[in-house]
Order: C-alpha cells, then structure tokens, then sequence
C-alpha cells in the first residue's frame, strides 16, 4: 500500500517537474465541418499530453465572435501559451494584446494572424507552393485528359479573409498566367483575382452556386476543361454542380478539378475518377513542429524556424517553419495516404 502511495506521488512529481507538465496550451481551432481541422485538434492534444502538457481545445464553427469569446476565455481561464488557427486572420489583434499583457505568447496555426506585433511563431505549410502544386497538377491533368489545348478554364480562390487563400492564389496563378497569357489557357468567363474569385469562409455550398452561375453565363455552348479549386470541400461544391449539367457522363468528360486538405471524401471521388487531384498536408507534422514551438517557448529556448522571409503580417514578418505540401492523384494516393499511415485502406475505398 505505501509502496503503491510512494510510487504514484514520484510519478506526480515527475509528470510536474518534466515538460512544464502543468502548463496548459490554449487551443482555437476554426471549425469542425472539415476534418482537416479535426485532425489537427486531436494530433495537436495528442502531443502536447504525451509530452506533458493539460490543454484546452476549442471549435468556433467558423464564427468570428465565438471565436474571440474562445480566446478571451482562455486568457482569462490562465492558459500558458495560444495556439490560434483564426478564422479571420484580421480580427484577433485585441485579444492578442490581451494576451500579451498577461504574459502569454501566441502561435499562429496554419494561418497567419494579421496586423499584430504579438505573434510569436507561425507553423504551417509552404502556401505558396500549394497553389504552384494545385496548379502544375491541373495542366498536367489537361494535357493528359483532352491532349493539345486551348483548355477552358475557371478559377476558385478560398477565403478573402484567411491570408493563404492569397499564397494559394497567387502560387496558381505563377504557374497559370503565362499560360492565359499565350492563349493555351482561356478563362471564359474572364474572371480572375481574389476579389472576384474568392470563396467566403471557405463555403461549398458557395462554390457550387457560383459554379452553377458560371455554367449557365458561359458554358451553354463551350465546355469546360478543368476548374482551378484551392480546397476539397469546393471542389466537391463545384463536382456536383459540373454533375447537374451532365459532366462525367455521356460524351462529356469530367473537368480536371483540384483540391487541397486529401479529405476523405475527395479521396474517394479521386478513386472515382472525379475529382482529379488534391493537397496533402500532414497535420500531424504541423501538430509536431507546433508542440516543439510551444516546448521551446515555455522554457525560454528558440523554436526552430526555416522561414523569416515570407509572411508579414501587415506589422512585422513573423518567424516561420513550413512544411512541405505533397500532391495526391489516382496515381499515388495509396502510397502517400495509406502509406504514411494517415488513413486506413478501410476508410478510403
Ligand atoms: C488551410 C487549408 C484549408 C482551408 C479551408 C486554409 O487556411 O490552409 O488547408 O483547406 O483553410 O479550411
């Protein structure tokens, strides 16, 4: 019996004395309507409990005042260090301050957090190259579906107020433009740039009315080849709508359509033959790259960064590390999906 007292009161001390175990992480995640975020939640508590840390995880369902509610809240429930995937990267300047006067640092998660001297650290993924990846994916899936061009083209951003939508947007278009500029490419319904094209919230149902819209304006008579989507879950918008008019039947092949997240569900459309590619980005790196800023953080270390370049936030550029984006398609989802571990063959097929 005392044996037993003994033994878990020197496990209580060295849960208490190793890792800041009795730290708290605050944690404020976007949404839980895509399972990205999901997964990056739970890889995120996952880590920081095996490393010792107590953490309190929070969902705003893509509501801006929830959100803040849900970072003030930790503020003032004490919470060691914030751990913020915003959701509108331009809202969260007073509740950062907040957070600075109470002595707690801030880490932007995935998506910069703009206009604010009180971000830390930023972990994500290299944007820029998802867009170059979406895109180079796209006129490969072109060339290889409907041979020599000119291609009909539509372009999809995501949200005008997440700062990736940008990086997405323009690393697209790096790749795109020259070629709308030799005529290889042509945006029939010549609209282009994120005021035009973006997305709010990232919204499917958003996707597929502007979808529907462009496909009644401007492809009664012409037929589109592929369609520039930043994200999965406007990429299925989008495939419904292109399904409504009779795309992927008949003598109307599917557009190449892009992705981005390797969503289970585009993942299955991918097998399908649907959906022709997608993005992944293992949330499992960014939980462990974000878990070791915060380790490094709360003992008075540096994080390691690989980026101090990129993204200003409007106030100053915030030290990054950024993970590397992979391309999925028919060709490789099996290795790259079930190989890593990131899913089972089960829930894919
Ligand atoms: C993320 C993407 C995600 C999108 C919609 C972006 O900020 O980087 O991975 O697809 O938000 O949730």
């Amino acid at each position: 019996m005392t044996f037993r007292l003994l033994t878990a009161t020197a496990v209580g001390l060295v849960m208490a004395t190793g890792a800041f175990a009795q730290s708290t992480v605050g944690i404020a995640m976007p949404t839980q309507s895509s399972a990205r975020w999901i997964s990056d939640g739970e890889s995120m508590v996952r880590l920081f409990e095996e490393a010792g840390y107590q953490t309190m995880l929070q969902y705003a369902e893509d509501d801006i005042p929830n959100q803040l509610a849900q970072v003030e809240n930790m503020i003032t429930s004490g919470v060691d260090v914030l751990v913020i995937a915003a959701i509108d990267g331009t809202t969260l300047s007073n509740a950062l301050e907040n957070a600075h006067f109470a002595g707690i640092q801030t880490i932007a998660y995935d998506r910069l957090i703009r206009d604010s001297e009180y971000v830390s650290y930023y972990a994500t993924f290299d944007n820029f190259k998802v867009g170059v990846q979406q895109a180079t994916s796209l006129v490969e899936g072109l060339q290889e579906r409907f041979g020599d061009g000119p291609y009909n083209v539509e372009l999809f951003g995501g949200s005008p107020d997440d700062n990736n939508a940008y990086f997405f947007y323009d690393g697209a278009m790096s790749v795109l433009q020259p070629l709308i500029d030799s005529g290889e490419i042509v945006i029939v319904s010549g609209q282009m740039g994120m005021d035009r094209v973006g997305t709010l919230r990232w919204d499917g149902s958003a996707a597929q009315a502007r979808m529907d819209n462009l496909l009644s304006a401007h492809y009664t008579e012409a037929q589109v080849h592929g369609v520039l989507s930043p994200y999965d879950g406007l990429s299925i918008g989008i495939l419904s709508s292109l399904r409504g008019v009779g795309y992927g039947s008949g003598d109307l092949p599917w557009p190449i359509v892009s992705g981005q997240d390797a969503e289970v569900q585009s993942v299955q459309s991918i097998i399908a033959g649907e959906q022709y590619s997608t993005i992944f980005k293992d949330t499992r790196e960014l939980a462990r790259v974000t878990v070791g800023m915060v380790d490094a953080i709360l003992r008075g270390g540096e994080p390691e960064i690989n980026d101090t370049e990129t993204y200003d936030n409007g106030i100053k550029i915030v030290p990054s590390y950024l993970l590397e984006p992979v391309p999925v398609d028919a060709s490789n989802w099996e290795e790259i999906l079930v190989g890593s571990g990131y899913y089972t063959l089960d829930q894919l097929q």
